[in-house]
C-alpha cells in the first residue's frame, strides 16, 4: 500500500459543522475514513483522506468555512517506520529468546506467548477456548483465578477493532502484570482471592491478522456480506443494544457497518455466550484507542444511565481519562449494562491525536501502565461494592 494518505483534524465549533461532517462521512465516492467521528463540539474529528480525494475534501471544508489542520502529512511514512521497527524487534526477540512488551506482535506470537504465561503460572492462569472466528481462528480468554466456582468476575477485552494495536498490546502487558503482581501486590492479591478476571486479548482475530498482512487500517471483522464485495462488520456496532440506531451504518462498505442483525458476528456471539452462561460478571471493560477517554453507557439513548453519579465519582481517581458518554448504538458496554453488569466501561487509550492508530511502540508500556492504574481502581471498587 503506497497511499500517501493524509489525516486531517477538525476542531468542531458548532452543531451545524457536526451535521456537515456527518454528511461527508456518508459520502461514498471520496472514500474518507473517519478515525474520530463527529459526535460533539467537545471532541475533535480526525479524517484519513486518500491522496486522490484531498482536493475535493479540502474544498468541501473550505466551502463550508470549516477550519482544519493537517495531523499527519504523509501517513505512509508512519506505516513504513512501524513496519521497520516490528521487523527489527522480531529479529531481536528471536536472537535473545525473549518477549518484548514494548513492541507490537502478530497473532501467532501473542498466542504462543499466552501459552508461556499459562505454563509459568499454572495455579493462577488458565486458557479457555471460547469458539472460532469467522475465518476459523480460535479465540482464547485468559482466566485469572485462585479457585472457587463462578466467583464474581471482571471481563476485559482488547483488540475488538483491528487497527487499534495499542489495545491488545496493553492486554498482553496487563495479563503479565496480573500474573507477576499476584502475591506481592496486596490489593490485587485480595481481589483475586474473591474474584476472577477474564481477559480476551484478541477479540477480533481475523481483523487483527488482516492489519498485519494486508491493510493496517482495517477496523472490522472479515465476514462476507451476501450481495456485496465489501467485507466485515464493525464488531462494536453489532451488539444487541439499540441495534440499528444512531452512530452505526446500514451500508456494508461503511467502517461502522452494524451487520445484518444483532450478534451476526461470531466473534461477538462467542463473547455473549460466555458472559451469559457464566452469569456472575460484575464489571465489563472494553479497551479501544484512541483519544484517552473513559466511556460509559448509553450510546443509543440520550438519557444517562441510572448509576451515572457513581460512575462519575469513580473517575475522580482515574484522572488521566476524562469521562464521556458512549457515542453509538450496538456497542458492547451498552449490551453488558442492559444485562445487569453495572460497572460497564470502554477505554479509549493513547494518544489524543498526534499518531492516532499508528502509536509508536515505545508508548505501549507507558500506555499500559497508566491504564492499569485505572483498571485496578475499577476492580477494587467492584470488590469493595458487591452487588
Ligand atoms: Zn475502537
Amino acid at each position: 500500500m503506497m497511499s500517501r494518505d493524509q489525516v486531517i483534524r477538525v476542531n468542531v465549533q458548532s452543531e451545524e459543522q457536526i451535521r456537515l461532517l456527518q454528511a461527508l462521512e456518508t459520502e461514498e465516492e471520496w472514500k474518507v475514513d473517519f478515525w474520530l467521528h463527529p459526535v460533539s463540539t467537545e471532541l475533535p474529528v480526525d479524517i484519513r483522506v486518500p491522496r486522490s480525494s484531498l482536493s475535493p475534501v479540502k474544498e468541501y471544508l473550505a466551502a463550508h468555512s470549516i477550519p482544519f489542520t493537517i495531523m499527519t502529512e504523509n501517513l505512509q511514512e508512519l506505516l513504513d517506520q512501524e513496519k521497520v521497527e516490528m521487523e527489527e524487534n522480531q529479529m531481536k526477540e528471536r536472537s535473545t529468546r525473549s518477549f518484548n512488551f514494548g513492541a507490537y506482535h502478530s497473532l501467532d506470537t501473542i498466542y504462543s506467548w499466552m501459552d508461556t504465561l499459562v505454563a509459568q503460572y499454572p495455579n493462577l492462569v488458565t486458557k479457555q477456548d471460547i469458539g472460532r472466528s469467522y475465518e476459523n481462528r480460535p479465540m482464547y480468554v485468559l482466566k485469572f483465578s485462585t479457585g472457587g466456582y463462578k466467583r464474581p468476575a471482571v471481563w476485559i477485552d482488547t483488540g475488538i477493532h483491528a487497527r487499534e494495536w495499542v489495545s491488545p498490546a496493553t492486554g498482553v502487558w496487563t495479563a503479565n502484570k496480573i500474573a507477576t503482581d499476584y502475591g506481592s501486590d496486596a490489593s490485587l492479591t485480595s481481589l483475586l482471592n474473591t474474584m476472577d478476571i477474564y481477559l480476551l486479548i484478541l477479540a477480533n482475530p481475523d481483523g487483527y491478522v488482516y492489519t498485519h498482512t494486508s491493510d493496517r487500517m482495517w477496523r472490522k471483522t472479515r465476514s462476507h456480506i451476501p450481495g456485496y464485495t465489501c467485507r466485515g462488520v464493525d464488531p462494536n456496532r453489532n451488539w444487541d443494544a439499540g441495534f440499528g440506531g444512531p452512530g452505526a451504518s446500514s451500508y456494508p462498505c461503511s467502517e461502522s457497518y452494524r451487520g445484518p442483525s444483532a450478534h451476526s458476528e461470531i466473534e461477538v456471539k462467542n463473547v455473549v455466550n460466555l458472559i451469559e452462561s457464566h452469569g456472575n460478571f460484575k464489571a465489563f471493560i472494553s479497551v479501544h484507542s484512541y483519544s484517552q477517554l473513559l466511556m460509559y453507557p448509553y450510546g443509543y439513548i440520550c438519557s444517562s444511565v441510572p448509576h451515572q453519579a457513581e460512575l462519575v465519582r469513580h473517575n475522580t481517581s482515574v484522572m488521566s481519562f476524562p469521562l464521556f458518554s458512549d457515542q453509538a448504538s450496538g456497542g458492547s458496554i451498552d449490551w453488558s449494562y442492559n444485562l445487569g453488569i453495572k460497572y460497564s466501561f470502554a477505554f479509549e487509550l493513547r494518544d489524543t491525536g498526534r499518531y492516532g492508530f499508528i502509536l509508536p511502540a515505545d508508548q505501549i508500556i507507558p500506555t499500559a501502565s497508566e491504564t492499569w492504574l485505572a483498571l485496578k481502581h475499577i476492580m477494587e471498587y467492584v470488590r469493595d461494592h458487591p452487588y
